[in-house]
């Protein structure tokens, strides 16, 4: 199992000017599922394809297992990996697709044959595997992609944006797919993507880089619930994180724009307060909070989404069901643990609480929570 261990100490990629990696460093232990997520740019392919020894280090050290792989070649690295394109030959089968890496290692026949039995069942190509790749959908081309990963018995592989390419619930299927047949098969996966709900719903663990470097590394709750700065939370959640600048009040700090209530204490002007849509309650206008007004809302189904504005600034927030609220005046009220505060720095401030605007709310009785309030 060791041998499926990947270790990336201080790892660089420069091209000319362009830093495009810059020191990054991660342990991935065998069997996990790890994310590398961040938006276009941010280098989270010439990470994986430095792993995979596609492209060469310009410094640190890349292990896996024991073994300093930095300078090996990919053949010699003990590993498969699936791109975004599939990569699959027009002419040859999806049979012949499958096996083409065994073929070409000189696998005995008898093996290759059994190995492909075996693997067009997990993956559910069985009937599929004389046609030709040109001859299947889109599902079935990144499963021809994945058949041809698995088939190579490598304890290690690594995804590249492998879902990118299909329709919305396609790509679900997939992700509970390609999720099932990690565990079951106790594959070490990097999977790189710049979708934050692949992130969440099929990593064990999430590396976030932006420019180059890893912002967080951690849990998907943990990303989620507790982001180390701005960017953090504002990628990750969809809607996004509502980040409000905080300046100076008379009690403390306030909303940039809406003096009336302080939210944070004084420390935290200059920085950001942090509010996810679904952590704020839109109350009447007559309870304590932040006076707002509802300008619009979108009809979502099982929730709505009303966008409320505050002072000079536009909040999304997430209502169960169905709601008919444009135009009116409220009061917005969250709790002091559903609140994070950035610093001046973007940096997310671990010491402050913002906990003025439920102190205020404590010393009176708790109004019942209102979604849609009519007067
Ligand atoms: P991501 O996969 O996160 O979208 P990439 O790793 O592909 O990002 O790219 C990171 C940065 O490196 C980008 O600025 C990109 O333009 C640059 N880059 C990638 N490949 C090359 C290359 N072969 N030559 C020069 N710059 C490159
Ligand atoms: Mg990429």
């Amino acid at each position: 199992m060791e041998q499926s261990r990947i270790r990336l100490d201080r790892v660089t990629k420069r091209w000319d000017a362009t830093t495009a990696v810059d020191s990054i460093s991660f342990d991935v232990t065998p069997g996990q599922f790890v994310i590398l997520l961040g938006p276009s740019g941010c280098g989270k392919s010439t990470t994986l394809r430095m792993i995979a020894g596609l492209e060469e280090a310009s410094d640190g050290q890349i292990h896996i297992g024991e073994r300093d792989v930095t300078r090996l070649p990919p053949g010699d690295r003990g590993l498969s990996m699936v791109f975004q394109s599939y990569a699959l030959f027009p002419h040859l089968s999806v049979a012949d697709n499958i096996v083409f890496g065994l073929r070409s290692r000189k696998v005995p026949k008898a093996e290759q044959r059994e190995r492909l039995a075996k693997v067009a069942e997990l993956v559910d190509l069985t009937d599929y595997l004389d046609r030709k790749p040109a001859q299947l959908s889109g599902g079935q081309r990144q499963r021809v992609a994945l058949a041809r990963s698995i088939i190579s018995e490598h304890p290690i592989c690594l995804m590249d944006e492998p879902l990118s390419n299909l329709d919305a619930r396609l790509r679900s299927d997939m992700r509970r797919e390609i999720k099932a047949l990690q565990s079951r098969l106790n594959m070490t996966v990097i999977y790189v993507t710049h979708d934050q709900v692949e992130a969440m719903s099929m990593g064990d663990r999430v590396i976030l880089m932006q420019h180059g470097r890893i912002v967080q590394d951690g849990t998907p709750d943990e990303l989620y619930n507790q982001p180390a700065s701005a960017f953090a939370a504002s990628f990750i959640g969809s809607p996004a994180m509502n980040l409000l600048p905080l300046v100076k009040g008379d009690q403390g700090a306030v909303i940039d724009g809406e003096p009336t209530t302080t939210v944070a204490p004084l420390e935290a002007a200059g920085g950001q307060l942090g509010i996810r849509p679904e952590d704020i309650e839109l109350r009447p206008a007559s309870e304590p909070g932040v006076p707002a007004t509802v300008l619009s809302e979108e009809y979502l189904g099982a929730d709505t989404i009303a966008h409320v504005t505050v002072g000079t600034h536009t909040l999304r927030v997430r209502l169960s069901g169905k709601h008919a609220l444009t135009g009116q005046a409220c009061r917005l009220h969250w709790t002091a643990e559903s609140a994070h505060l950035f610093g001046t720095d973007g940096l997310r401030r671990h010491d402050l609480t913002p906990t003025l605007l439920s102190s205020t709310h404590r010393s009176i009785p708790r109004p019942p929570v209102v979604g849609s309030f009519q007067h």
